[in-house]
């Protein structure tokens, strides 16, 4: 029989409000609320005092990449992985979300097969981790993505397909509909080899509307939703247009691609952790100085424009992009929270709200998942202090007291191992250093 819990005293976050109540978990959901909670609870139930501290929904990471095991290069994440090793690691990496809070997320793309085999042993009881959402592949057309000549033209490597013609589209999308992927993410957007003037800020759209929309004719005629990575302009508006179920990035949004967003009502994750770890702890990895100025020019003209989505109503993710040196499992997922309030001038609560139940919907489980309320699937964590009064408390994991998924306390009693030592799994490097959440508070 599983075990039920009567959380007191804490000051309960939940859809955007705040007030203390009690809470009683039942089985895999909250069974009540409140008087309720005090009145339903039984004798033996298992009583946690959260006095001093705040109860919220387990965070649900829209963006993250737990097959790639933090590598230095594109050259380490395409050249020197493999599929076994790849996906015991990753059931590790798994482990460091759930003890950060973070009770769900979607990886969009990964190597091999490692997303699908990883969700499966997370639901079969096989090893403890988050509630998985994932991609297969990413579909990237021969201009390339983010990784230039290090993609062939034809054929795999490392996360991506490459795809071409209309007929290569739906058959690699069936494959992997096939193959047990929850959702089929696009680069929408790619770094070309040489750049020209006419080109905007930002990285150029490599696919056309056309190709979009059959994409996502293909992928929702089996049930299944599409992601886009679209760090431009034109790309986010035809992305929206063709009918996309959630945008990363929507770099600098001009009025069109707003409008396109706006009338779709696309969810969203611009997933800015990634650039602003690097603007702020850039040197301490001894990163590339150049690219922290571009990408705060990214932030700022993005944060103006994703603020007008969201107060037109469409829905807002938090997405960490964790998964690279500068965003180590387990450290940064609560960030994005932090940069929604000093960036787009979210509360505290919206930006938790845009962390917890916003999430829902990667899932299907809208109504269900994201917030503490009875009947809601049990997804919780305790956190010592006022997370109203400073987010960042959910960074330094002494503070998380316990984590709640479906019900079961995560046992954190057991470390899990920080690093390992693999003969020819690391090489090449973006950076000399894994910026973890205690190196960057070094000083
Ligand atoms: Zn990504």
């Amino acid at each position: 029989m599983s075990e039920t819990y009567l959380i007191q005293n804490a000051k309960v976050i939940s859809g955007g409000q705040q007030a203390q109540f009690s809470v009683l978990i039942e089985g895999d959901r909250i069974a009540a609320v409140g008087d309720d909670a005090e009145i339903s609870a039984s004798a033996d139930v298992t009583r946690l005092d959260g006095t001093g501290c705040t109860l919220m929904p387990g965070m649900v990471d829209a963006h993250c990449h737990i097959s790639f095991d933090q590598p230095n290069s594109n050259d380490e994440l395409f050249f020197h992985r493999r599929p076994g090793l790849a996906t015991m690691i990753a059931s590790v990496n798994a482990q460091k979300l759930l003890r950060a809070g973070v009770t769900s997320f979607l990886d969009p793309d990964c190597i091999f097969d490692v997303g699908i085999d990883l969700r499966d042993a997370i639901e079969g009881g096989v090893v403890e981790g988050p509630r998985m959402a994932t991609g297969g592949n990413v579909l990237i057309t021969c201009v390339g993505g983010t990784a230039g000549h290090l993609l062939p033209a034809e054929g795999k490597l490392g996360y991506a397909v490459i795809v071409q013609t209309a007929d290569e589209i739906v058959r690699e999308i069936r494959k992997q509909i096939k193959g047990g992927c929850d959702w089929i993410k696009v680069h929408v957007t790619g770094l070309p080899v040489r750049r020209t003037k006419r080109h905007n800020p930002g990285e150029i759209q490599s696919w056309t509307l056309d190709e979009l929309r059959l994409v996502c004719d293909t992928a929702h005629a089996l049930g299944i939703p599409v992601v886009g990575h679209c760090r431009n302009s034109s790309s986010t508006r035809d992305a929206a247009l063709a009918g996309f179920d959630l945008i990363f990035h929507s770099s600098y949004m001009e009025e069109d691609a707003l409008e396109a967003v706006v009338d779709n009502k696309t969810p969203l994750a611009p997933s800015f952790t990634f650039l602003r770890n690097l603007i702020d702890y850039g040197d301490k990895i001894n990163s590339d100085p150049g690219l922290r100025s571009i990408f705060m020019n990214e932030i700022e003209a993005t944060s103006a424009m994703i603020r007008r989505a969201y107060d037109a109503g469409v829905p807002l993710m938090c997405g960490s992009e964790t998964g690279f040196s500068i965003t180590p499992y387990g450290d940064w997922h609560y960030r994005e929270m932090g940069i929604y309030v000093e960036h787009l001038g979210l509360t505290p609560l919206e930006a938790i709200a845009c962390g917890t139940e916003a999430g829902a919907s990667i899932f299907g489980l809208e109504g269900q998942l994201g917030r503490i309320e009875s009947g809601y699937i049990a997804d919780l964590v305790l956190v010592a202090g006022d997370l109203e009064k400073d987010l960042n408390l959910l960074g330094d994991k002494s503070n998380i007291r316990a984590v709640f998924k479906g019900g079961k306390k995560v046992d954190t009693s057991r470390p899990l191992p920080k690093n390992w030592s693999i003969p020819g799994w690391r090489t090449g490097r973006f950076s000399s250093e894994v910026l973890t959440y205690e190196l960057a508070h070094s000083y």
